[in-house]
């Protein structure tokens, strides 16, 4: 079920994509999403949730203290969940209380790629996937004095955890 405080970038209830393959079909056809990467891999889009999805390719965000990655202490790497490309180390995952899963460095610069976003009233800086375009989250400033002085807001449903060995 979703959960009330879901954001969602889209409408996924009033509109006709309520299944998983009319929701891919749709993603597909969407001029506004650069996939070209993902275009063809129908496989890959089947496997995400439709929040993923929302989240993903219509920046949707998840609610607070919802993500399943956000008291995550293991160590490891956090993949792209829609590509697999490696984003986030453990060894920068910090708590900041917002509610979302925290970093303040990514694993290495090229890996993900920022954006203004200037929607819901707020200026924003949005980061996404250098390899697929997924939205993943927002950076803000508000990061570890001591470290890089970033955050990296990122959302748990757009993050694939893969344990150290
Ligand atoms: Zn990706």
């Amino acid at each position: 079920m979703r959960h009330p405080e879901f954001i969602s970038g889209t409408d996924f209830e009033n509109s006709d994509a309520e299944t998983m393959s009319n929701l891919v079909k749709l993603i597909q056809h969407d001029k506004r999403i650069n996939m070209n990467k993902l275009r063809t891999n129908k496989k890959l889009l089947e496997r995400l949730s439709k929040e993923q999805i929302d989240i993903c390719f219509y920046k949707g965000t998840e609610a607070p203290f919802s993500g399943k990655y956000l008291d995550n202490k293991e160590k490891g790497m956090y993949h792209c969940v829609v590509c697999g490309n490696p984003l986030f180390s453990s060894e920068t995952k910090f708590e900041s209380g917002t509610g979302w899963p925290s970093f303040w460095d990514v694993i290495k610069k090229g890996g993900v790629k920022s954006e203004a976003d200037k929607s819901y009233g707020m200026s924003r800086t949005e980061v996404l996937c250098a390899n697929c375009g997924a939205h993943l989250g927002h950076m803000f400033n508000d990061g570890p004095s001591d470290k890089t002085g970033l955050r990296y807001c990122i959302n748990s449903l757009a993050l694939d955890f893969k344990k150290k060995e």
